[in-house]
C-alpha cells in the first residue's frame, strides 16, 4: 500500500520571510497518477522535495503508506525521483548509475542486481546504451536512462519534477506516452510536478492546482476544466485562457442581465437558468469567464448576440483564433472553415451553461 498523505504542509524560508507551501492537505490514493500543476513560484517543487525527504517541512506531516515519514531520512524513503536535468552521474556508465541504487536501497546480490538492470534496461529499449556514459547521450536517452534508475528500484512512491522540460515538443509527447504506460503497468503511486496545463491534464488521474504555496483546486482534469472553483483555476487551465469580463448584475424581467461598463457587453441569463443553478446573485460587480471555444459566431437578431470587431486572426490549423475588440484579451476559438480577417464586424454568441461568474473581490465561482 503506497497512498500518501500529507496534512497542514509548511514550509518557510528565509526566518519565515517566504512561505513556499502554505497549510496543504492531499490525500493520494495506492497507484494513482496525480499532476501538480501551478506557475512558477508556487510550491510545487518544494512540495515534492518534502515528500522525496530533501526538505524538511517546517510544520505538517507526510504518511507513505501506512508509515509518518515527516522525520525520515530521504535515503530511509521507498521513495524514487526523476529530475528534469536527469541527475546522472557523468563518470559512470548506464549500467553503473542504474545499478547503484540499487546497491545503496536494496540487498540484492551482484548477480541478481545485474538481472534486474537488464531487465529494467529492455524495457526501457536502452539495453544497447548499458556501456555508454552519459555525455555519450541525446537528452531523450538521458531521460529514459534517469527513469529506468528511478524503475529499477521499484519504489513505493515515483516522484517527477518537470521530467520533459528539456526536451524538445516531439520527443516530450513521446515520453508523456511511454512514462503513462509504464506507470499503467507498474502500477506505482506517482506525483508529476510540471507548469504545463497540457501536461497536467493529459497525464493525470487528478490534478491539483497551486498558487502561492495554497491549494486551489484538485479533481480530475475534465471535472476542473469544466467546473473551476474559483478565477484563477479557470483563468490557469484551457488554452487559450478563458476570457474574463467584469460585469454588473441586474434583476430584468426575463432573467439577470450582466452588463459591462462600456456597453460593448450584455447577456441576460433566463430567469429559469438562473433559478435551477441557484444563482443567488444580488446587485454588484462580478467577473463573467467564457472559454473561447464555448463562443459561436451568430445571427445578428440571435439572442443574446454581442457584437466585436475582428482585430487579428490567428490560424492554428484546424481552428482559428480570433482576438476579439470586446476586452484586453478576448479570444473566440471558430473552425478554421469560417473565413475572417481583422477588421471584420462580427456577431458572437453563446449557451448560457457555458457561463461562469466568478465574484469579483474574492474570485470564488457563483456560478
Ligand atoms: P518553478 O516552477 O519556478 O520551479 P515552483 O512552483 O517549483 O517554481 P518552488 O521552487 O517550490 O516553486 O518555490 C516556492 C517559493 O519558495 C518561491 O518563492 C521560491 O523563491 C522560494 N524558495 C524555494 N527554495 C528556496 C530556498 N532554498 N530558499 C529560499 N526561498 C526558496
Amino acid at each position: 500500500m503506497a497512498r500518501v498523505r500529507v496534512e497542514s504542509l509548511r514550509k518557510e524560508y528565509d526566518v519565515g520571510t517566504v512561505v513556499a507551501v502554505d497549510g496543504l492537505d492531499l490525500e493520494i490514493g495506492d497507484g494513482e497518477f496525480v499532476t501538480v500543476v501551478g506557475p512558477s513560484g508556487c510550491g510545487k517543487t518544494t512540495t515534492l522535495r518534502m515528500l522525496a525527504g530533501l526538505e524538511e517541512p517546517t510544520s505538517g506531516r507526510i504518511e507513505i503508506g501506512d508509515e509518518d515519514v515527516t522525520d525520515v531520512h530521504a535515503k530511509n524513503r521507498d521513495v524514487a525521483m526523476v529530475f528534469q536535468n536527469y541527475a546522472l552521474y557523468p563518470h559512470k556508465t548506464v549500467f553503473e548509475n542504474m545499478a547503484f541504487g540499487l546497491r545503496m536501497s536494496t540487498d540484492l546480490d551482484a548477480e541478481e542486481r545485474e538481472q534486474r538492470v537488464v531487465e529494467t534496461a529492455e524495457m526501457m529499449d536502452i539495453a544497447e546504451l548499458l556501456e555508454d556514459k552519459p555525455d555519450e547521450l541525446s537528452g531523450g536517452q538521458k531521460q529514459r536512462v534517469a527513469l529506468g534508475r528511478a524503475i529499477v528500484r521499484e519504489p513505493d512512491l515515483f516522484l517527477f519534477d518537470e521530467p520533459l522540460s528539456n526536451l524538445d515538443a516531439k520527443l516530450r509527447t513521446t515520453m508523456r506516452a511511454e512514462i503513462q504506460r509504464l506507470q499503467d503497468e507498474l502500477g506505482i503511486t506517482s506525483v508529476y510536478v510540471t507548469h504545463d496545463q497540457h501536461e497536467a491534464m493529459t497525464m493525470g488521474d487528478r490534478i491539483v492546482i497551486l498558487s502561492d504555496g495554497e491549494l486551489q483546486q484538485q479533481g480530475a482534469p475534465t471535472d476542473v476544466y469544466e467546473n473551476p472553483t474559483n478565477k484563477f483555476v479557470g483563468g490557469f487551465i484551457g488554452s487559450p485562457s478563458m476570457n474574463f469580463i467584469d460585469v454588473s448584475v441586474e434583476q430584468v424581467a426575463g432573467g439577470l442581465r450582466l452588463d459591462d461598463s462600456d456597453g460593448n457587453f450584455s447577456f441576460t441569463l433566463s430567469a429559469a437558468y438562473a433559478t435551477a443553478n441557484d444563482a443567488a446573485l444580488g446587485r454588484g460587480r462580478y467577473t463573467l469567464g467564457i472559454r473561447p471555444e464555448s463562443i459561436s459566431i451568430a445571427d445578428s437578431q440571435s439572442q443574446n448576440a454581442i457584437s466585436a470587431g475582428v482585430d487579428v486572426v490567428e490560424p492554428v490549423g484546424s481552428d482559428n483564433f480570433l482576438h476579439l475588440d470586446i476586452g484586453p484579451e478576448f479570444i473566440a476559438r471558430v473552425p478554421s472553415d469560417v473565413t475572417l480577417e481583422a477588421g471584420d464586424e462580427i456577431t458572437i454568441t453563446f449557451d448560457e451553461s457555458d457561463i461562469h461568474l466568478f465574484d469579483a473581490d474574492s474570485g470564488v465561482e457563483v456560478l
